[in-house]
């Protein structure tokens, strides 16, 4: 049997399982070098814009019905 069939791997610390070893990235800590997978990296970091985009979209959100609301106060004694 060749390697081809038996990849190297390295236990992720944050998957808690083993990735191939070009998935993975070795990270040097304090207590020592750690492996993680680039994927789980990735993810943490999409996930962080994410956030920022969703308060953004959520402050414009609010700005827009905070300004339809004074238009809709505005009719409204407009009418009287
Ligand atoms: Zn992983």
């Amino acid at each position: 049997m060749s390697d081809k069939n038996s990849p190297a791997t390295r236990y992720c610390y944050h998957c808690r399982t083993h990735h191939p070893v070009e998935e993975m990235k070795l990270l040097v800590t304090k207590t020592g070098s750690r492996w993680r997978c680039i994927k789980s990296i990735e993810a943490v970091k999409r996930s962080k814009e994410e956030r920022d985009q969703y308060g953004r979209q959520v402050s414009a959100a609010n700005q827009a019905e905070a300004s339809g609301r004074a238009r809709m106060l505005n009719k409204i004694q407009q009418g009287r």
